[in-house]
């Protein structure tokens, strides 16, 4: 059994996909063809935002954003605790202040409390400006977006939304990569929606960011790409990755997502009052990017993990480490004390396999066998 079979949704797409690529290689179109702008089309459209914009990679995508809004060494970014560790890289990259913020134990998402503290603390150091909120979507659901809106507004901030994970979720029908001043997303294979190498895509409403964002992702060019007007990075979205791209985003709507939610009830109803299940607030949809359930500690979540490894069963601890544990970060002193729940999540979190292409027969075994090791 895999964790996330690539190799099963190819043979069930391979005529598509292998008729896609070869269409490319047949056009020779490598950089920015023909593909690149019908999917960058499809993908704003599916989304909800009016431009989208694709790039090498879903850290560039953050990079190139954190660019486009002109976020300078003077300025404080505030980033979840608990999320993969690109979030807060892009910050530190940028030599800008990259503020940790505890995440909400149900959600695994930025707690909007936890943020306004941070803010506050940040304000009354001094030392630097309070500037972007980058929320994370993690495992596939939306942050809370009505309050940290609020929040942002407020405090006179940019949110970027980081939906690495989150493509596919919804807030009452708004799907995710709508609710960032600009959005980001990754196609790394392993994500809801993935290619065959690397890739992301950055969204937006307003032109006037659209038009930097294709500047800043090819060496800042102008209106001739010989014309160089800013700084900018060599960070684009390879037309056979695009084309691919294409099918499987075909497959994602029509199929793979909703079988997605499936497997994710199945374990939901077979799990629940043995482990905690992943809470969804009111209104929301996760795409289920991971499926992590809560053990009662870090014993039971080892021995738990050990267990399913004895039989056959993939699982993965996403994350071991917050963001404020990575060695990199070891003198981050500021708000420690603040980071209790991450702190606590890294200890107590298990992800199950969780792929469009699991079977019935697949799932149950799953679950007969976290029974059998928990009870
Ligand atoms: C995967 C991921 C990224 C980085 O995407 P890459 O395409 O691997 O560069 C950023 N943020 C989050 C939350 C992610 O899960």
């Amino acid at each position: 059994m895999e964790f996330i079979d690539l190799q099963r949704q190819y043979c069930a797409l391979k005529k598509e996909i292998d008729e896609a690529i070869h269409s490319v290689l047949n056009k020779s179109d490598y950089i920015l063809g023909e593909e690149v702008g019908l999917f960058e089309s499809e993908l704003a459209k599916y989304v909800g935002a009016r431009h989208c914009v694709t790039c090498a990679n879903g850290t560039d995508a953050l990079s190139i954003t954190l660019k486009a809004l002109n976020i300078s060494q003077t300025d404080a970014v505030f980033v979840p605790a608990f999320t993969f560790f690109a979030t807060a890289e892009v910050v530190s990259l940028n030599n800008s202040a990259c503020i940790f913020v505890d995440v909400d134990e149900r959600t695994f998402n930025m707690s909007s409390e936890s943020l306004e503290r941070a803010i506050k603390l940040v304000k009354k150091e001094g030392k630097y400006n309070p500037k972007a909120v980058i929320a994370v979507d993690l495992f596939g659901q939306c942050a809370d977006y009505d309050k940290i809106r609020k929040i942002t507004n407020q405090y006179g901030l940019f949110l970027i939304e980081d939906g690495a994970q989150g493509f596919g979720g919804e807030i009452r029908e708004k799907r995710a990569c709508s609710f960032g001043d600009i959005s980001t997303t990754s196609f790394f294979p392993a994500k809801p929606l993935g290619c065959y190498g690397d890739g992301g895509a950055i969204f937006t409403d307003d032109s006037d960011y659209a038009a930097l964002l294709k500047s800043l992702r090819f060496h800042g060019k102008g209106a001739d790409k010989y014309d160089n007007v800013r700084i900018g990075y060599n960070s684009r979205l390879d037309t056979i990755q695009a084309a691919i791209l294409r099918v499987k985003l075909k497959a994602f709507k029509e199929r793979e997502l909703e079988k997605r939610q499936q497997i994710a009830a199945f374990y939901d109803k077979n799990l629940k009052g043995l482990v905690k299940t992943p809470f969804l607030q009111e209104g929301y949809k996760s795409s289920y990017a991971q499926y992590t359930i809560i053990l009662k500690d870090g014993e039971q979540r080892n021995n738990l993990q050990d267990y399913l490894k004895k039989h056959g069963i993939p699982s993965m601890v996403y994350y071991p480490k917050s963001m404020h544990n990575q060695t990199v970060y070891k003198d981050y002193t500021l708000n420690r004390d603040e980071l209790k729940v991450s702190q606590n999540l890294e200890q107590c979190v298990l992800s199950l396999p969780m792929h469009p292409y699991l079977t019935d027969e697949e799932t149950q075994r799953i679950v007969d066998k976290i029974k059998e090791s928990l009870c």
